[in-house]
């Protein structure tokens, strides 16, 4: 007799507070600051700057574009 396996159904949900980056820009290892003002047009935000500190990967508050630095330590590299 098979039971069914209603407990082991699982789903996948996206945790609310990782928005998808609307673009990724590569910018160089040893950068410490990026700034950022959407580039203009529809995305255009005020001019803010990020500090990289230990990070090798930020996203822009305003428009969700993500800076990952270009060693950063992905199979890419
Ligand atoms: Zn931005």
């Amino acid at each position: 007799m098979a039971l069914p396996f209603s407990m082991k159904a699982t789903v996948a949900m996206k945790p609310a507070t990782s928005p998808i980056p609307a673009e990724m820009i590569e910018i160089d290892d040893d950068t410490e600051t990026v700034g950022c003002d959407g580039g203009g047009g529809a995305l255009g935000h005020p001019m803010v700057y990020y500090n990289f500190g230990t990070l090798t990967q930020l996203d822009c508050g305003y428009c969700g574009r993500r800076f990952v630095k270009r060693g950063a330590g992905t199979a890419a590299h």
